[in-house]
Protein backbone atom coordinates (compact mmCIF):
# COMPACT_ATOMS: atom_id res chain seq x y z
CA UNK A 1 0.00 0.00 0.00
CA UNK A 2 1.20 3.71 -0.40
CA UNK A 3 2.41 5.71 2.33
CA UNK A 4 0.22 8.56 3.38
CA UNK A 5 3.13 10.70 2.05
CA UNK A 6 3.20 9.53 -1.42
CA UNK A 7 -0.24 10.31 -2.30
CA UNK A 8 0.38 13.41 -0.42
CA UNK A 9 3.04 14.28 -2.48
CA UNK A 10 1.36 13.19 -5.87
CA UNK A 11 -1.33 15.63 -5.18
CA UNK A 12 1.17 18.61 -4.27
CA UNK A 13 0.31 20.41 -7.57
CA UNK A 14 -2.70 21.61 -6.64
CA UNK A 15 -2.04 21.23 -2.78
CA UNK A 16 -4.65 23.40 -0.56
CA UNK A 17 -2.96 25.61 1.45
CA UNK A 18 -4.85 25.70 4.50
CA UNK A 19 -4.58 28.36 7.89
CA UNK A 20 -4.80 26.63 10.82
CA UNK A 21 -5.95 28.89 14.09
CA UNK A 22 -5.35 27.14 18.17
CA UNK A 23 -6.37 29.25 21.14
CA UNK A 24 -7.62 26.57 23.61
CA UNK A 25 -5.79 27.27 26.43
CA UNK A 26 -3.30 30.21 27.07
CA UNK A 27 -1.27 29.92 23.63
CA UNK A 28 -2.18 31.96 20.64
CA UNK A 29 -1.14 30.61 17.78
CA UNK A 30 -1.93 30.28 13.62
CA UNK A 31 -0.13 28.38 10.97
CA UNK A 32 0.39 27.72 7.28
CA UNK A 33 0.42 24.53 5.49
CA UNK A 34 0.77 23.38 2.25
CA UNK A 35 0.16 19.80 1.58
CA UNK A 36 2.17 18.19 4.71
CA UNK A 37 4.47 20.58 4.45
CA UNK A 38 4.23 23.76 7.44
CA UNK A 39 5.18 26.99 5.83
CA UNK A 40 4.40 28.67 9.26
CA UNK A 41 3.99 27.87 12.87
CA UNK A 42 3.77 30.88 14.72
CA UNK A 43 2.88 30.58 18.85
CA UNK A 44 2.52 33.47 21.20
CA UNK A 45 2.43 32.42 24.92
CA UNK A 46 1.07 34.54 27.05
CA UNK A 47 3.22 34.76 30.38
CA UNK A 48 0.25 36.88 32.61
CA UNK A 49 -0.93 33.66 34.26
CA UNK A 50 2.54 32.57 35.75
CA UNK A 51 1.71 34.79 38.77
CA UNK A 52 -1.41 33.47 39.58
CA UNK A 53 -0.58 29.44 39.40
CA UNK A 54 -2.41 28.49 36.58
CA UNK A 55 -4.22 29.56 33.98
CA UNK A 56 -7.32 32.45 34.59
CA UNK A 57 -9.82 32.16 31.82
CA UNK A 58 -10.96 35.48 31.66
CA UNK A 59 -7.55 36.73 30.89
CA UNK A 60 -6.58 34.13 28.61
CA UNK A 61 -9.94 35.26 26.52
CA UNK A 62 -8.31 38.84 26.94
CA UNK A 63 -4.79 37.89 25.45
CA UNK A 64 -5.97 35.94 22.73
CA UNK A 65 -8.22 38.78 21.64
CA UNK A 66 -5.37 40.87 21.72
CA UNK A 67 -2.90 38.38 20.08
CA UNK A 68 -4.99 36.81 17.34
CA UNK A 69 -4.69 39.85 14.77
CA UNK A 70 -1.00 39.96 14.98
CA UNK A 71 -0.60 36.58 15.24
CA UNK A 72 -2.29 35.35 12.14
CA UNK A 73 -0.53 37.68 10.56
CA UNK A 74 2.84 36.74 11.42
CA UNK A 75 1.86 33.65 10.15
CA UNK A 76 0.92 34.50 6.90
CA UNK A 77 4.04 36.93 6.82
CA UNK A 78 6.48 33.89 7.92
CA UNK A 79 4.71 31.61 4.52
CA UNK A 80 4.64 34.64 2.40
CA UNK A 81 1.44 34.40 1.44
CA UNK A 82 -1.67 36.51 0.89
CA UNK A 83 -5.09 36.06 2.54
CA UNK A 84 -5.99 35.62 -0.87
CA UNK A 85 -4.15 32.27 -1.27
CA UNK A 86 -5.47 30.50 1.76
CA UNK A 87 -8.31 27.57 0.36
CA UNK A 88 -9.56 26.72 3.64
CA UNK A 89 -9.68 27.61 7.42
CA UNK A 90 -8.83 25.16 10.38
CA UNK A 91 -10.05 26.16 13.98
CA UNK A 92 -9.76 24.18 17.17
CA UNK A 93 -13.08 24.13 18.47
CA UNK A 94 -12.30 22.24 21.56
CA UNK A 95 -11.82 20.98 23.84
CA UNK A 96 -10.68 23.50 26.38
CA UNK A 97 -11.57 26.77 27.91
CA UNK A 98 -14.78 27.94 26.22
CA UNK A 99 -13.70 31.84 26.75
CA UNK A 100 -10.25 30.58 24.95
CA UNK A 101 -11.92 28.52 22.25
CA UNK A 102 -14.55 31.14 21.65
CA UNK A 103 -11.77 34.12 20.27
CA UNK A 104 -10.26 31.65 17.70
CA UNK A 105 -13.55 29.88 16.52
CA UNK A 106 -15.41 33.69 15.96
CA UNK A 107 -11.87 34.33 14.27
CA UNK A 108 -12.08 31.23 12.19
CA UNK A 109 -15.49 31.77 11.26
CA UNK A 110 -15.55 35.60 10.52
CA UNK A 111 -12.46 34.60 8.10
CA UNK A 112 -14.13 31.89 6.06
CA UNK A 113 -17.19 34.11 6.00
CA UNK A 114 -15.17 37.11 4.40
CA UNK A 115 -12.82 35.22 2.50
CA UNK A 116 -15.59 32.98 1.01
CA UNK A 117 -13.09 29.67 1.89
CA UNK A 118 -14.42 26.42 3.96
CA UNK A 119 -14.20 26.11 7.53
CA UNK A 120 -12.26 22.97 9.19
CA UNK A 121 -13.45 22.44 12.49
CA UNK A 122 -10.43 20.09 14.41
CA UNK A 123 -10.37 18.51 17.86
CA UNK A 124 -7.53 19.37 19.75
CA UNK A 125 -6.08 16.03 20.66
CA UNK A 126 -6.95 14.73 16.92
CA UNK A 127 -4.61 17.26 16.02
CA UNK A 128 -1.65 16.10 18.49
CA UNK A 129 -2.34 12.81 16.87
CA UNK A 130 -1.95 13.95 13.52
CA UNK A 131 1.26 16.14 14.12
CA UNK A 132 3.09 12.74 13.28
CA UNK A 133 1.97 13.50 9.87
CA UNK A 134 3.46 16.85 9.44
CA UNK A 135 6.27 16.25 6.56
CA UNK A 136 9.91 17.16 8.43
CA UNK A 137 11.58 13.90 6.65
CA UNK A 138 10.81 11.41 9.15
CA UNK A 139 9.61 8.42 9.31
CA UNK A 140 5.77 7.71 9.72
CA UNK A 141 3.69 5.49 11.36
CA UNK A 142 1.84 3.24 9.28
CA UNK A 143 -2.11 2.54 9.81
CA UNK A 144 -3.42 0.94 12.13
CA UNK A 145 -1.49 2.36 15.03
CA UNK A 146 -1.57 3.20 18.60
CA UNK A 147 -1.40 6.55 19.98
CA UNK A 148 -0.88 6.92 23.68
CA UNK A 149 -2.19 10.75 23.88
CA UNK A 150 -1.29 12.28 27.42
CA UNK A 151 -1.77 15.99 28.04
CA UNK A 152 -2.87 18.54 30.69
CA UNK A 153 -6.80 17.65 30.10
CA UNK A 154 -6.50 13.88 28.34
CA UNK A 155 -5.29 10.63 28.49
CA UNK A 156 -6.20 8.01 26.39
CA UNK A 157 -5.17 4.89 23.94
CA UNK A 158 -6.31 5.25 20.80
CA UNK A 159 -6.03 2.73 17.67
CA UNK A 160 -5.48 4.65 14.72
CA UNK A 161 -7.00 2.93 11.78
CA UNK A 162 -6.93 6.14 9.39
CA UNK A 163 -6.98 9.85 9.54
CA UNK A 164 -10.50 9.99 10.41
CA UNK A 165 -10.87 6.85 12.23
CA UNK A 166 -9.68 6.67 15.44
CA UNK A 167 -10.85 4.51 18.23
CA UNK A 168 -10.51 4.84 21.71
CA UNK A 169 -9.64 2.08 23.53
CA UNK A 170 -8.96 3.62 27.27
CA UNK A 171 -9.23 6.82 29.06
CA UNK A 172 -8.52 8.29 32.40
CA UNK A 173 -11.26 7.86 34.96
CA UNK A 174 -10.39 10.62 36.59
CA UNK A 175 -7.69 12.85 36.39
CA UNK A 176 -4.99 13.20 32.89
CA UNK A 177 -1.79 12.42 33.27
CA UNK A 178 -0.49 15.76 33.27
CA UNK A 179 -3.11 17.20 35.61
CA UNK A 180 -1.32 14.28 37.98
CA UNK A 181 2.33 15.94 36.96
CA UNK A 182 0.70 19.62 37.76
CA UNK A 183 -1.33 18.04 41.26
CA UNK A 184 1.65 16.73 42.57
CA UNK A 185 4.14 19.12 41.88
CA UNK A 186 1.90 21.52 43.59
CA UNK A 187 1.20 19.22 46.59
CA UNK A 188 5.94 19.53 46.44
CA UNK A 189 5.41 23.37 46.44
CA UNK A 190 6.93 23.68 42.89
CA UNK A 191 5.29 26.35 40.33
CA UNK A 192 2.83 25.89 37.96
CA UNK A 193 2.58 23.97 34.93
CA UNK A 194 5.01 21.51 37.28
CA UNK A 195 4.88 18.54 34.61
CA UNK A 196 8.23 20.26 33.02
CA UNK A 197 10.00 20.64 36.48
CA UNK A 198 9.23 17.28 38.15
CA UNK A 199 11.01 15.72 34.42
CA UNK A 200 14.15 18.04 35.50
CA UNK A 201 14.44 17.43 38.77
CA UNK A 202 13.52 13.69 38.25
CA UNK A 203 16.73 13.41 35.74
CA UNK A 204 19.14 13.87 39.18
CA UNK A 205 16.71 11.51 41.34
CA UNK A 206 16.27 7.88 42.35
CA UNK A 207 13.19 6.66 40.44
CA UNK A 208 13.35 3.63 42.76
CA UNK A 209 13.29 6.02 46.27
CA UNK A 210 10.04 5.65 47.13
CA UNK A 211 7.26 3.08 46.18
CA UNK A 212 3.76 4.48 45.84
CA UNK A 213 0.47 3.16 45.05
CA UNK A 214 -1.49 1.67 41.86
CA UNK A 215 -4.25 1.75 40.51
CA UNK A 216 -6.05 -1.38 39.96
CA UNK A 217 -8.45 -0.53 37.05
CA UNK A 218 -10.02 -3.21 34.41
CA UNK A 219 -8.91 -2.97 30.61
CA UNK A 220 -7.56 -0.34 29.16
CA UNK A 221 -8.47 2.88 31.19
CA UNK A 222 -6.42 4.51 33.58
CA UNK A 223 -6.43 6.71 37.18
CA UNK A 224 -4.12 8.81 38.84
CA UNK A 225 -6.52 10.34 41.52
CA UNK A 226 -5.05 7.77 44.36
CA UNK A 227 -1.63 8.23 43.26
CA UNK A 228 -2.14 12.44 44.18
CA UNK A 229 -3.43 10.90 47.60
CA UNK A 230 -0.56 8.44 48.02
CA UNK A 231 2.19 10.90 47.75
CA UNK A 232 -0.04 13.71 49.76
CA UNK A 233 -0.20 11.61 52.94
CA UNK A 234 3.11 10.27 52.54
CA UNK A 235 4.64 13.79 52.79
CA UNK A 236 2.67 14.29 55.26
CA UNK A 237 4.16 11.83 57.48
CA UNK A 238 7.52 12.21 56.53
CA UNK A 239 7.43 16.16 57.52
CA UNK A 240 5.53 15.46 60.32
CA UNK A 241 9.13 13.96 61.83
CA UNK A 242 11.36 15.76 59.27
CA UNK A 243 10.02 18.96 58.10
CA UNK A 244 12.42 19.43 55.50
CA UNK A 245 11.83 16.28 54.34
CA UNK A 246 10.89 17.43 50.70
CA UNK A 247 13.68 20.04 50.00
CA UNK A 248 16.12 17.08 51.05
CA UNK A 249 14.21 14.22 48.25
CA UNK A 250 12.88 16.26 46.33
CA UNK A 251 14.62 14.69 43.36
CA UNK A 252 13.99 11.52 44.38
CA UNK A 253 10.50 12.10 44.91
CA UNK A 254 9.80 13.57 41.62
CA UNK A 255 12.01 10.64 39.84
CA UNK A 256 9.85 8.24 41.97
CA UNK A 257 6.31 9.94 41.08
CA UNK A 258 7.31 9.96 37.58
CA UNK A 259 8.24 6.44 37.49
CA UNK A 260 5.14 5.72 38.81
CA UNK A 261 3.31 7.65 36.10
CA UNK A 262 4.66 6.09 33.64
CA UNK A 263 4.53 2.45 34.86
CA UNK A 264 0.54 3.11 34.79
CA UNK A 265 0.81 4.30 31.29
CA UNK A 266 2.72 1.78 30.11
CA UNK A 267 1.18 -1.16 31.87
CA UNK A 268 -2.47 -0.70 29.82
CA UNK A 269 0.04 0.53 26.58
CA UNK A 270 1.51 -2.92 26.58
CA UNK A 271 -1.27 -4.81 27.53
CA UNK A 272 -3.26 -3.00 24.07
CA UNK A 273 0.26 -3.95 22.47
CA UNK A 274 -0.17 -7.60 23.24
CA UNK A 275 -3.94 -7.53 22.43
CA UNK A 276 -3.79 -5.95 19.16
CA UNK A 277 -0.88 -7.49 17.62
CA UNK A 278 -0.28 -3.56 16.40
CA UNK A 279 3.76 -2.14 16.25
CA UNK A 280 3.65 0.92 15.35
CA UNK A 281 2.90 3.17 18.66
CA UNK A 282 3.25 7.06 18.73
CA UNK A 283 2.93 9.45 21.56
CA UNK A 284 0.68 12.81 21.53
CA UNK A 285 0.19 15.72 23.76
CA UNK A 286 1.93 17.85 26.35
CA UNK A 287 3.24 14.85 28.44
CA UNK A 288 4.66 13.37 25.54
CA UNK A 289 7.73 15.92 25.86
CA UNK A 290 8.70 14.25 29.00
CA UNK A 291 12.52 13.03 29.06
CA UNK A 292 11.41 9.89 30.88
CA UNK A 293 8.19 9.04 29.27
CA UNK A 294 10.35 9.34 25.48
CA UNK A 295 13.21 7.45 26.61
CA UNK A 296 11.08 4.34 27.98
CA UNK A 297 9.26 4.14 24.86
CA UNK A 298 12.41 3.82 23.13
CA UNK A 299 13.68 1.19 25.44
CA UNK A 300 10.81 -0.69 25.42
CA UNK A 301 9.93 -0.24 21.43
CA UNK A 302 13.88 -2.05 21.20
CA UNK A 303 13.08 -4.67 23.55
CA UNK A 304 9.76 -5.76 22.19
CA UNK A 305 10.67 -4.68 18.67
CA UNK A 306 7.95 -1.79 18.25
CA UNK A 307 8.33 0.68 15.64
CA UNK A 308 7.76 3.92 18.01
CA UNK A 309 7.03 7.55 16.70
CA UNK A 310 7.89 10.69 18.97
CA UNK A 311 6.77 14.30 18.30
CA UNK A 312 9.28 16.78 18.02
CA UNK A 313 8.94 18.88 21.32
CA UNK A 314 7.38 22.23 19.18
CA UNK A 315 4.45 20.00 18.57
CA UNK A 316 4.20 18.35 22.03
CA UNK A 317 3.18 21.75 23.28
CA UNK A 318 -0.06 23.45 22.03
CA UNK A 319 0.47 24.90 18.49
CA UNK A 320 -1.43 25.46 15.25
CA UNK A 321 0.48 23.17 12.85
CA UNK A 322 -0.97 20.09 14.16
CA UNK A 323 -4.39 21.61 13.77
CA UNK A 324 -3.28 22.25 10.03
CA UNK A 325 -2.81 18.65 9.43
CA UNK A 326 -5.71 17.34 11.04
CA UNK A 327 -7.41 20.30 8.79
CA UNK A 328 -5.85 18.64 5.48
CA UNK A 329 -7.04 15.24 6.73
CA UNK A 330 -10.34 16.63 7.11
CA UNK A 331 -10.29 18.19 3.99
CA UNK A 332 -9.02 15.25 1.59
CA UNK A 333 -11.99 13.67 3.08
CA UNK A 334 -14.37 16.38 2.39
CA UNK A 335 -15.14 16.93 5.93
CA UNK A 336 -15.77 20.61 6.62
CA UNK A 337 -17.34 22.68 9.52
CA UNK A 338 -20.07 25.31 9.02
CA UNK A 339 -21.08 28.62 10.68
CA UNK A 340 -23.71 27.20 12.50
CA UNK A 341 -21.22 25.51 15.00
CA UNK A 342 -19.93 27.00 17.79
CA UNK A 343 -17.05 26.15 20.29
CA UNK A 344 -17.22 23.51 22.64
CA UNK A 345 -15.77 23.68 25.70
CA UNK A 346 -16.19 19.25 26.06
CA UNK A 347 -16.54 18.20 22.48
CA UNK A 348 -16.41 15.11 22.11
CA UNK A 349 -12.97 13.38 20.54
CA UNK A 350 -14.68 10.89 17.88
CA UNK A 351 -17.76 13.38 16.69
CA UNK A 352 -15.98 16.63 15.76
CA UNK A 353 -16.15 16.11 12.26
CA UNK A 354 -19.59 15.00 12.33
CA UNK A 355 -21.99 16.93 14.01
P1 LIG B 1 -3.91 20.38 27.22
O1 LIG B 1 -3.89 20.78 25.77
O2 LIG B 1 -4.75 19.17 27.50
O3 LIG B 1 -4.18 21.52 28.17
P2 LIG B 1 -1.13 20.27 26.75
O4 LIG B 1 -1.07 19.42 25.54
O5 LIG B 1 -0.96 21.75 26.59
O6 LIG B 1 -2.45 19.95 27.56
O7 LIG B 1 -0.08 19.77 27.81
C1 LIG B 1 0.13 20.44 29.00
C2 LIG B 1 0.44 19.43 30.07
O8 LIG B 1 1.67 18.74 29.76
C3 LIG B 1 0.62 20.03 31.44
O9 LIG B 1 -0.06 19.25 32.38
C4 LIG B 1 2.14 19.97 31.65
O10 LIG B 1 2.53 19.88 33.00
C5 LIG B 1 2.47 18.70 30.91
N1 LIG B 1 3.88 18.66 30.51
C6 LIG B 1 4.53 19.44 29.63
N2 LIG B 1 5.84 19.11 29.56
C7 LIG B 1 6.02 18.07 30.41
C8 LIG B 1 7.13 17.27 30.81
N3 LIG B 1 8.33 17.48 30.29
N4 LIG B 1 6.92 16.30 31.72
C9 LIG B 1 5.70 16.09 32.24
N5 LIG B 1 4.61 16.80 31.92
C10 LIG B 1 4.77 17.78 31.03
MG1 LIG C 1 -2.58 20.22 24.04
Amino acid sequence: MPSIRTNLTKLNQKAPVILAIESSCDDTAAAVLKNDTILANITSTQTIHEQYGGVVPELASRAHQQSIVPVVDAALRQAQIQLSDIDAIAYTRGPGLMGSLVVGTSFAKALSLALKKPLIDVHHMHGHILAHFINEGQAIPSFPFICLTVSGGHTQLVVVHSPTNLEIKGSTIDDAAGEAFDKIAKIIGLPYPGGPLVDKLAQKGNPDAFAFSKPQVVGYDFSFSGLKTSVLYFLQKQTAVDPDFVEKNKADICASVQRTILDILFKKLELLVKDTGIKDIAIAGGVSANTGLRQRLMDTGNKKGWNVFIPKFAYCTDNAAMIAMAGKFLYDAGIFGNQSQGAEARLPFLRSWNQ
